[in-house]
Formats: C-alpha cells, structure tokens, sequence
C-alpha cells in the first residue's frame, strides 16, 4: 500500500522505475516456507519471473531451490549462491551449449521435454562420462481454466511429452546408459487461482506415476511444477497468496510413497506483489469520446497488459488521502496508455482514477512478476530502473 511517505521520496527520483516493496516479498516467502514445511515439500524459485539481483538473494537466503529455464539462469542461480542440489532445468528447447553448462554445474535434475532431448542428454552426458538425473515433462492434457496465452498443459501446447508417447520414452530410458530417472514433471499453466485444476493434476500424476512404477522405473521425485496466482484486483487486501490451501490440495489428494519427494516450481506467487511500476503522466489528454493518461512507461517497461491481455491495477499515488487511499471526489475515467509507437501500448482501457494532472505519480501494481524480466530497448528506450523499499 502506497503512503504520502512513500510517495515523497519517490519526488525525486527520475520515472518510470520498479519499486521493490522488501517486506512484501520476505513475509510472502515466509508464509510459502511455513506452508511448505508442514509437508516436508520442496519449493523451488521459478526464476524467470524475476531475476532482480536482490530479489534474487532475498530468495535464496530463504533456503529455496531455483527452477531455470536457460543456461545463463542456471549460471545465476549457482552466481546467485542456490545450492547445485536443489537446481533444476527445464525448457522446450535446451541447446547443447546450455546442457553442457547445467552438466558441468552439476545440477540436480534435466526436465526433459522430448525423447530427442533424452537422446541429445544421453549423449553428452556420456561424452563427459557423467550420468544425468532427468525427469519426464509430461503433458498432461489438463485444462488449466486460465488465459489461454498462458495455458501449457494441453496436447495443443509445444511443452512436455504427450502421454501416448510414453512408451517411446520408456524404452529410450532403458537404452540410455547415461541417464538416470529421477522422476516425473509437470507444470499446466500460470496464473492458476481455481485449485480445482490443482485437485485434476493430482489425479493425473498419481495414475502417471503408477505408471512408470509398473514398467519397473523408481520415481523418486513428484514435480508437480508451478502456476498457482495471485490477486491482480486486490494487492493491498489480499497480497500474500493463500499457500496452506494450495499446498493442502496436493497433500490431499497427491499418492506419495514414503520414499517420495514432492517437487513445486512457484514463480509469480512468490515475487508478483512485491512490486509496482511506477510512471508519471506526461500527458493528459482530454477526448470526445475518450480521455487519456499518456505515461512515460509503457510495454518497454511492463508488456503483461499487452501480451497477456493482463489486468493490473492503476492507481494515481500522488493523489492519496492521508490514509493512503485514492481521493476520488472528481473521478475521471482515462484510458492509461504508454508512450510507444504501437495502438496495444495501452497498460488498461476505462480506468477510474481522481483526476489526473501532468507529473503525478501512477503506480501500475502486482508488477513483481513477468514485469521487470521482460522489459526490451524496442523504441531505444532506457533500461527500466529498480528502486527498494530499504
Ligand atoms: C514458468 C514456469 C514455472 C513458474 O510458473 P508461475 O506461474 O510463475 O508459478 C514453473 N515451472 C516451469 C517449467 C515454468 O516454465
């Protein structure tokens, strides 16, 4: 929640920056540890929702293990001080140079998205005379009930292995002398919030790893992935996501045999309220038909909105009342848009805010997650700033 504290301090510095709310994100990945715990289960950070360097360090002291997705954020988590033993590698596309780089870190597990992936690990894996822990990425055929940009557990998504295909992977594990079966991997989706979808993989993970038992394989490992969301329409009221209730899905109604771990690769959960982006209004257009609020960031700074369809709230942070809420008693409705040379460059369409002057501050919220990682240069623009709370 933004205060007339904050925003003072904010005066002087130069916009459009990211400001990183510290306490946010430690009590958030606090109440994931705690929740976590209960169950013996192992979180790993999915880092390409935010690489911020103190970002970063603030997870890593808290003991998670880190999901990456490219070579270089297997060469970050290990820079960055997570354990080898807890770093995993998962990604529809691994080039050799990115395997040879996670098999001469010696990561903890490859999650293999292919049978030629398998037989690419096999081989350089054997090259180095080395034995890789991979898991299977299997594709569930779950529908996720999110945007269907960010759906990826379905046959008509490129991630993972289809179940038909299993056989096929079966053998090929058997021939693969330098290859070792940790276990199975799964992730359906981002921006999950009904935990019904959760309960639906639970029930394919627990007949695909009977599976693999039955044709004799020990799956030691139960990756059940990420994806669970947070509130993008209540960032103040409902900032910490409800972990007890998302890890109790799985304890639930997750098969685990004795000998198992249960694996999560939680990215947005742990970092999306821990920011906002913050811009000023350049301009103030007042329209026919419509009024816009042209800021000086845009889909350079926060492409969600205009990827995703994103919803984010907007709020004009110069305009508080001393209790930190939004004055509102001459609401205008803007739409907010960026400043780049492309009609999608709009953060939202019909917006109520106070009404809205050159040089106020506009705080876009929920931004923690998938905002400051996917910042470009497209228009030349300046590398989006990160300001923290301490
Ligand atoms: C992106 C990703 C995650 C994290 O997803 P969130 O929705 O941010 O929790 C986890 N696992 C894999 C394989 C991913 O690609």
């Amino acid at each position: 929640m933004f205060t007339k504290d904050i925003t003072t301090r904010f005066g002087e510095i130069e916009t459009p920056f990211y400001y990183y709310n510290l306490d946010v994100l430690r009590d958030t990945l606090q109440a994931c540890q705690n929740a976590a715990q209960k169950y013996g289960y192992h979180v790993h950070y999915a880092m390409k929702a935010n690489f911020n360097p103190k970002v970063l360090q603030t997870i890593q002291s808290y003991g998670f293990g880190a999901d990456c997705v490219s070579g270089n954020e297997v060469k970050a988590a290990i820079e960055y001080g997570f354990n080898k033993d807890k770093v995993v590698f998962a990604g529809v596309g691994k080039s050799d140079k990115e395997i040879n780089l996670a098999l001469d870190a010696g990561i903890f597990c490859f999650n293999v998205e292919s049978v030629q992936e398998l037989l690419v690990i096999n081989d350089l894996a054997g090259a180095k005379g080395q034995k890789a822990n991979v898991a299977i990425r299997i594709n569930p055929n779950v529908d996720a009930h999110t945007h269907h940009f960010i759906t990826t557990g379905l046959e008509e998504n490129k991630f993972g292995v289809n179940v038909w295909q299993l056989p096929d992977v079966a053998d090929t594990l058997r021939n693969c002398k330098n290859l070792n079966l940790l276990g199975i991997h799964f992730h359906i989706g981002s921006q999950i919030t009904d935990l019904e979808t959760f309960k639906t993989l639970c029930t394919r993970v627990n007949e695909l790893s009977e599976w693999f038992e039955q044709k004799g394989f020990n799956i030691k490992v139960l990756n059940v992935g990420g994806g669970f969301g947070v509130n993008y329409y209540s960032p103040d009221h409902d900032n910490i996501a409800d972990f007890e209730a998302y890890f109790k899905v799985f304890s639930d109604f997750l098969n685990v045999k004795p000998n198992q771990e249960v694996h999560f690769e939680l990215g947005r959960a742990l970092v999306a309220q821990s920011a906002s982006l913050i811009a000023r209004v350049l301009y103030v257009k007042n329209g026919l038909k419509k009024n816009f609020l042209i800021l000086d960031a845009g889909m350079t700074e926060l492409i969600r909105p205009m990827l995703y369809q994103a919803y984010h709230q907007i709020e004009n942070i110069s305009r508080l009342s001393v209790a930190g809420s939004q004055l509102s008693d001459k609401a205008i409705i803007y739409d907010v848009v960026g400043p780049i040379c492309e009609s999608t460059d709009c953060f939202r369409k019909d917006v109520e805010l106070p009404e809205s002057f050159r040089g106020d501050l506009i705080a876009v919220r929920t931004a923690g997650a998938y905002g400051e990682v996917m910042a470009s240069h497209y228009n030349l623009r300046d590398q989006v700033q990160s300001v923290y709370s301490e």
